[in-house]
C-alpha cells in the first residue's frame, strides 16, 4: 500500500522528490533536533493522483487523521477544540522551490467558538481577532479563489477609521469589527458562510494547494525555469506558532551568508508581532535581522547557533524563515538559499577555504548561466551622473529601458521588442509575466527577501527594490524631489548599487569580461580571484576543448582571449557580402571564361581573408568551411531587380534578373548549397582552398605557424565528400600544405552513413543547427517565434531543441556517427560548431558522446570552458 503521509521526524532532505523540498528540509531539522512545530506531509504522490483523477486517495482521510492526532498530543490541543484549540497552516512544497508561486494558508482550524477559546488561553483577544481576520482573508483568497482587492480595501477603511497609520495600531475592536467584515465578504462572494468545521478548512485548503501546482502563474515560472510540469507539490500541515502574540513575538528571514555578493555576516529582516506573510510580501516595514539582537538576545543568539548548524549541514549557504512566539523561537522553513551569479562564485570558494567542500565540488556549485551573467556588461563605474533615487540593491545588473507600469503592459512593450523596465510598488506572484518580460524591476516596497528581489535574483533578472523616496501610482511614479516618471520615460537602474537614473546610461564591459581578456588581473577582488580559482580547476579538470566559431581575424583574436585554442568554424559567406557582390553577380552571368577572370579576382581578397584570420590564431587550429549558402543569397531580390528594370530597363539588369528568376529556390535551405555548389559551380571550391593553401605558405615563409583545416558543408553521401575532398588535397599538395580536410555532419543522412564517409574525412564537425532542423524537420527561422511557445505549453518539449540539443533524438544521430565514424576511422577528430555548442547541458552530452572538442561564439567560450571542466567532473 502506498503511504501518502510521512511526519517529519520520519521523513529527510533526500526524500526531495516524494516530500518536496520544503517538507525535505523540516523533517530535516527536525532530524537534527531543531525546533521545528510538530507536522507532516502529504506527498506529491498524492498530489499527481489528485491532478489525474480529480479527487484525493481515498486513504488519505485515514492516513491524514491519524497523523494530525499526533500533532494534537505533541500540542496538547485538539482541532477545532473550543477551549484550547490547535491551529496548522497547509503549506504548498514542491521539489524545486518556486517562491511564492503556490498556495498557504495559515490558522486553519479557526471557528466562531474556537477563537473564544483562543482568546482565553493566550490572554490576548486582539491576538485571536487578528488571527482569525488572516485565516478568513487566505482562505477567502488561496482557497474559494475571491478577489483579494475588497479584503484589502476593508482594512484600508478600518484603519481610516481608526485613524491607524498601520495595522499594528488597529485595537481589538477593530479587528474584530475586521473579521465581521471579511466573513460578509465572504458570504456574498461565495453565498455561504466561512465554513465552520475545522476538518472542512483543512481539505479544502489542502485540494487548493495540490490545485495551485496548475495555476498559470506556477506553469509560468516552471517553463522559465525549465522544471518539469508533472512533478506536483506536497503538502505540509504544521502546527501554528505565532509571531503576531504581541511585542515579545515576531517573525522573520535570514540567511547564512549576503546572497548578492555571497559575503559572510548576519543578513536578514524581522518583523515584530507578525505573521510570516507580512515579511515576504513586501508590504510591512521590516527591520535588519541585527535589530533583534536589542529586542530579543536570547533568540538572536540561538538563530545565529542554529543557522551555523544549519550551514555546516548542508555545506552551503540556506535561507531560512522563522518565527519567535513569546521568546521562543521556531523554525519554518529552511532551504539551500538563491543566490546572486556573484555570490555563487565567491561562496563556492569561500566554502573551500572553510573547508566545507572540495574544489570539485565548487565548480559544480556555479553554472554557466551565471557566468554569462557575469559577463554581462555593466554601468560604467567612474563616470556616472548622480542619481534620481536610491534603493536596496537586490539582484544586479545594468538596465536600461522605458518604464512601464503593469505586467501586462510590461508584457506587450515586450513583445513590441521594447526594452522596459517594470515598475510597482511591490510586486506580487501574478506580476511573474511581465517580470520575465522585463529588462530590469524596481519597486518603491520591500527589502532584500521581498517577493521582487528573491524572484529576480532567482531569474538572474536585475532588480532595485525599496526606493522609499518613490511614491508609485497607477501608471506613473513621483519621486520625493517632485519628479515624474511616466510610462514611456527611458530610466536606468543599477541592481548592483540600487541607483535609478532617469534617462539612458551607458554600459561598458563587466570586471569578469575584463578578467578574462586580461584588462583585470585575477587577484583584482574578491569575485574575481574566485572566478580565476574555479575556472583554472574547470580547465584542468576538462577533457573537452573548447574552440570558437570566428569570421574575421578580430573575433578570432578575442576568441583567443578568453582562452579558444582553435577556430571550430570559419565561415567564408561573410567574406562575399559587402562590395564583393558584385563579383558574385557577375561569376553568375559570366561565360565560362569571364567566370575564371572573376575567380581570380576573388582568390586575391580571399588570400587576404584567410591571412588575417590563420595569423590571430598563429599556431592553433583554424577550420574553414568552403562556401555552404545558396548563391542567390549574394544576388539582389527578384522583386527590387523587377522594379529597377521597370523604372529603368538595361539589358544588364535584364541578364540578372533572369538568372536570379533561374536560381530562386522555395525552399533555399534544402536547395543548391554547400557541397552543392562546390560540385556544380567550376572551380569554386577550387578557389577557396587555393587561398588557403597560398595564405598557409606566405605565413609559414614569414616563419609563422599556420594551421588551417578544410571543411565541407552539408554532405549527405560519401560520393560528394569523396569529389569534393579529393580536388581539394590535390590542390594542397600541389602548394605543398598539409591540411587535414574534413566535413559538417549535418544532414540526416550523413549521420546515418558517418561509417563510409569517415573514410574520406580527417574529422567531423557536426553542426548541430542544421542537423535539428532537418532531424525535426522545422526551419528555425520560421518557428521559434512562432509556435515554440505553444509546443512548450503542450509539453512537446521544455526547452527549444535548438537552444539545448535534443538528447533523444537529434543526439542520438550524434552518438551513432561518433561511433560509426572512430570504427572506421579511429584517428577521426571529433567536434560541434553549432550553437549547442556553447550551452552546458549540451556540453555535458558532447563530453560523454567522446567529441573532443566544441566550438561555440567568443563571447561564449568561458561558459563553455566552466561547463566542460563539469562534465569531467
Ligand atoms: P512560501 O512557500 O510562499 O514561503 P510558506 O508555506 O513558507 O509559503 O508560508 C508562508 C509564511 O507563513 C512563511 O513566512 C512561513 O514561515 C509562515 N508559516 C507557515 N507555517 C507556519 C506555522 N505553522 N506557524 C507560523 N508561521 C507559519
Ligand atoms: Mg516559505
Ligand atoms: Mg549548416
Amino acid at each position: 500500500m502506498t503511504t501518502y503521509v510521512y511526519d517529519f521526524a520520519s521523513g529527510d532532505a533526500g526524500m526531495r522528490d516524494l516530500l518536496g523540498g520544503k517538507g525535505a528540509n523540516l523533517a530535516e531539522m527536525t532530524r537534527l533536533g531543531l525546533p521545528v512545530p510538530p507536522g507532516f506531509t502529504i506527498t506529491t504522490e498524492a498530489c499527481r493522483h489528485y491532478l489525474q483523477s480529480g479527487g484525493l486517495p481515498p486513504e488519505l482521510t485515514d492516513e491524514v487523521h491519524e497523523h494530525l492526532k499526533a500533532v494534537e498530543s505533541a500540542m496538547g490541543r485538539r482541532l477545532g477544540d473550543k477551549d484550547d484549540p490547535l491551529l496548522v497552516s497547509v503549506r504548498s512544497g514542491a521539489k524545486f522551490s518556486m517562491p511564492g508561486m503556490m498556495d498557504t494558508v495559515l490558522n486553519i482550524g479557526l471557528n466562531d467558538e474556537s477563537v473564544v477559546g483562543l482568546a482565553r488561553q493566550s490572554g490576548d483577544d486582539r491576538f485571536a481577532a487578528d488571527t482569525y481576520r488572516r485565516l478568513i482573508q487566505m482562505f477567502a483568497k488561496t482557497v474559494q479563489g475571491l478577489d483579494p482587492q475588497p479584503f484589502d480595501a476593508a482594512i484600508d477603511a478600518i484603519k481610516a477609521e481608526a485613524g491607524a497609520a498601520t495595522e499594528s495600531q488597529l485595537s481589538t475592536e477593530h479587528m474584530w469589527k475586521l473579521v465581521d467584515r471579511f466573513k460578509d465578504l465572504v458570504l456574498t462572494g461565495t453565498g455561504k458562510p466561512f465554513p465552520q468545521q475545522p476538518s472542512e478548512q483543512l481539505w479544502q485548503a489542502t485540494e487548493a494547494v495540490f490545485r495551485s501546482w496548475n495555476s498559470e502563474r506556477a506553469e509560468l515560472y516552471r517553463r522559465r525555469e525549465g522544471i518539469a510540469s508533472d512533478l506536483g507539490t506536497a503538502v505540509n500541515i504544521v502546527a501554528m506558532v505565532f509571531g503576531n502574540l504581541g511585542e515579545d513575538s515576531g517573525t522573520g528571514v535570514a540567511f547564512t551568508r549576503d546572497p548578492a555578493t555571497g559575503a559572510q555576516g548576519i543578513y536578514g529582516d524581522y518583523l515584530t508581532g507578525a505573521q510570516g506573510e507580512d515579511v515576504v510580501a513586501g508590504t510591512h516595514n521590516t527591520v535588519a535581522l541585527t535589530e533583534l539582537e536589542k529586542i530579543d538576545k536570547a533568540s538572536y543568539d540561538k538563530l545565529l547557533a542554529i543557522m551555523e548548524t544549519l550551514e555546516n549541514h548542508y555545506r552551503d549557504v540556506c535561507d531560512i524563515e522563522f518565527t519567535i512566539e513569546r521568546g521562543t523561537l521556531w523554525m519554518l522553513q529552511t532551504r539551500v538559499g538563491k543566490r546572486t551569479a556573484a555570490a555563487a562564485f565567491t561562496i563556492a570558494s569561500d566554502l573551500v577555504d572553510d573547508g566545507l567542500i572540495s574544489l570539485d565540488e565548487a565548480v559544480g556549485r556555479v553554472s554557466g548561466e551565471q557566468l554569462s551573467q557575469l559577463m554581462f556588461p555593466t554601468f560604467d563605474g567612474e563616470n556616472l551622473p548622480a542619481p534620481l533615487v536610491r534603493g536596496i540593491p537586490a539582484s544586479p545588473g545594468a538596465a536600461v529601458g522605458t518604464a512601464v507600469f503593469s505586467a501586462e503592459r510590461a508584457i506587450e512593450k515586450a513583445q513590441a521588442g521594447q526594452d522596459v523596465i517594470l515598475i510597482r510598488r511591490e510586486t506580487n506572484p501574478d506580476d511573474l509575466g511581465g517580470m520575465i518580460a522585463a529588462a530590469g524591476i524596481l519597486t518603491a516596497r520591500g527589502g532584500k527577501t521581498s517577493h521582487a528581489a528573491v524572484v529576480a535574483r532567482g531569474m538572474g533578472k536585475t532588480c532595485v527594490c525599496g526606493v522609499e523616496a518613490l511614491q508609485v501610482l497607477a501608471d506613473h511614479a513621483i519621486t520625493a524631489d517632485g519628479h515624474t516618471i511616466r510610462e514611456g520615460d527611458e530610466i536606468s537602474i543599477d541592481g548592483s548599487t540600487g541607483a535609478v537614473w532617469a534617462g539612458r546610461i551607458d554600459v561598458c564591459p563587466s570586471p569578469v569580461a575584463r578578467y578574462f581578456t586580461k584588462e583585470l588581473p585575477a587577484d583584482a577582488d574578491r569575485l574575481i580571484r574566485a572566478v580565476d580559482r574555479l575556472m583554472r580547476h574547470a580547465d584542468a579538470s576538462s577533457r573537452l576543448h573548447v574552440w570558437a566559431n570566428a569570421d574575421t581575424g578580430a573575433d578570432a583574436e578575442r576568441a583567443r582571449e578568453f582562452g579558444a585554442v582553435g577556430i571550430g568554424l570559419c565561415r567564408t559567406e561573410h567574406m562575399f557580402l559587402g562590395e564583393r557582390r558584385q563579383l558574385v553577380e557577375r561569376l553568375v552571368l559570366a561565360n565560362e571564361e569571364g567566370q575564371k577572370a572573376v575567380l581570380d579576382q576573388l582568390l586575391e581578397l580571399q588570400r587576404g581573408d584567410f591571412t588575417e584570420i590563420l595569423r590571430a590564431m598563429d599556431g592553433l587550429p583554424v577550420v574553414i568551411r568552403l562556401l555552404d549558402p545558396p548563391l542567390h543569397e549574394f544576388l539582389p531580390s527578384i522583386i527590387d531587380l523587377s522594379i529597377a528594370q521597370a523604372t529603368e530597363p538595361t539589358t544588364e539588369n535584364e541578364k540578372l534578373l533572369t538568372a536570379v528568376k533561374r536560381l530562386h529556390e522555395h525552399n533555399p535551405m534544402l536547395g543548391l548549397r554547400g557541397v552543392r555548389l562546390g560540385l556544380v559551380i567550376k572551380g569554386l571550391y577550387e578557389m577557396q582552398v587555393s587561398a588557403i593553401a597560398q595564405a598557409a605558405l606566405a605565413l609559414k615563409q614569414e616563419g609563422l605557424d599556420p594551421r588551417p583545416e578544410i571543411m565541407i558543408p552539408l554532405v549527405a553521401d560519401v560520393t560528394e565528400l569523396h569529389l569534393s575532398a579529393t580536388s581539394a588535397r590535390a590542390i594542397l599538395n600541389e602548394h605543398g600544405v598539409l591540411a587535414p580536410v574534413g566535413t559538417m555532419i549535418e544532414v540526416p543522412r550523413a549521420a546515418l552513413t558517418a561509417g563510409d564517409i569517415a573514410t574520406e574525412a580527417d574529422f567531423f564537425s557536426f553542426g548541430t543547427n542544421d542537423l535539428t532542423q532537418m532531424t525535426w524537420g522545422f526551419s528555425r527561422d520560421d518557428v521559434e517565434g512562432s509556435f515554440f511557445g505553444k509546443y512548450q505549453e503542450l509539453g512537446v518539449f521544455d526547452t527549444s531543441p535548438f537552444a539545448t540539443l535534443d538528447t533523444s533524438g537529434v543526439g542520438q544521430l550524434v552518438s551513432q556517427a561518433v561511433k560509426a565514424g572512430r570504427a572506421a576511422q579511429p584517428e577521426l577528430h571529433l567536434g560541434v560548431c553549432g550553437e549547442h555548442g556553447g550551452d552546458p547541458e549540451s556540453i555535458q552530452f558532447f563530453h560523454a558522446a567522446g567529441l573532443d572538442y566544441v566550438s561555440c561564439s567568443p563571447f561564449r567560450v568561458p561558459v563553455a570552458r566552466l561547463a566542460a571542466g563539469q562534465a569531467a567532473l
